[in-house]
């Protein structure tokens, strides 16, 4: 069963210019209006052209993504959350430098980009999937569903035993509004532990105070932009690496401590399913 309205892309170009987070050098994305039915594709500097979807994912290393060839888009799951949660079905990201900026850490910069671009309706239907039966998946000490449901919500609970953060869960309608206020602003963290071995390892060359924020024992390294805002990111990369199922759907998506590779194998379990039921 499939609910229609008609598929948007954007009105016109926009570009937002940065430094990436893990690699620290000089990144821009430019979003640009794409034709119906073609989804969102990523243009590399490269050359490659890499579908937004789940089949392309090559890591979930602290970040997703994509690859193709030698093209390869690392962090897209901030931009890629607020283009579905926002509405728009086809856009086409061209990607300078290896990876998208970090901005803020938050998707708050990418939502605004795209309510600056604004959107536009075009002539093609847009097909709204329903979970018709439970699909889900399960990691270690983590597990995540999509359920039959009337709306999209998402309920999405973590813990960190020992941290400032503790145990948080959160549950909400996921609405373009909504996400913007409520999962978009919520930024990027590390737990306290896990810094030294980040900037040990080379990654997060671009991370700093500005763009990110660390959870420690007994507090946080700076003022936070919800008392929640740990599981609030937690749901705001869930969007992104759900958004690689590659089509919308109603449905209520339960993630208990997910983890970038949990959402993506959801998508992909999703993809699978959907493809299996389009074959009957
Ligand atoms: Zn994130």
């Amino acid at each position: 069963m499939a609910r229609s309205a008609r598929q948007t892309t954007l009105a016109r170009p926009v570009t937002k210019e940065g430094i990436g987070l893990h690699s620290g050098a000089p990144a821009a994305v430019t979003l640009a209006p794409a034709e119906a039915d073609s989804g969102i594709v990523i243009a590399t500097e490269s050359g490659g052209e890499i579908p937004a979807n789940a089949d392309w994912v090559v890591s979930t290393e602290r970040a997703t993504t994509l690859g193709r060839d030698h093209a390869e888009a690392r962090g897209v799951e901030h931009l890629l959350a607020a283009l579905w949660a926002m509405g728009v079905d086809n856009a086409r990201i061209v990607l300078r430098g290896p990876e998208t900026p970090a901005c803020d850490g938050s998707a708050r910069p990418w939502a605004e980009l795209i309510a600056r671009a604004g959107r536009r309706r075009l002539a093609a239907p847009r097909t709204v999937h329903r979970i018709a039966e439970p699909v889900w998946v399960t990691g270690k000490g983590s597990w995540a569903a999509a359920l039959p449901a009337e709306r999209l919500a998402l309920a999405v609970a973590v813990e960190y035993p020992g941290s400032a953060a503790g145990a948080q869960a959160v549950w909400l309608e996921l609405t373009g509004a909504r996400f913007a206020a409520e999962l978009a602003p919520a930024r990027t963290f590390c737990l306290e532990r896990e810094y030294q071995a980040l900037l040990a390892s080379g990654l997060a060359k671009g991370g700093g105070a500005e763009n990110a924020f660390v959870v420690k024992e007994d507090g946080y390294s700076g003022e936070l932009r919800f008392p929640d805002e740990v599981v609030r990111h937690k749901a705001l990369d869930l969007v992104g690496d759900l958004s690689l199922c590659g089509f919308r759907f109603v449905g209520q998506v339960i993630a208990v401590r997910p983890s970038h590779h949990l959402n993506v194998r959801l998508a992909s379990a999703l993809r699978e399913r959907r493809s299996a039921g389009s074959r009957k």
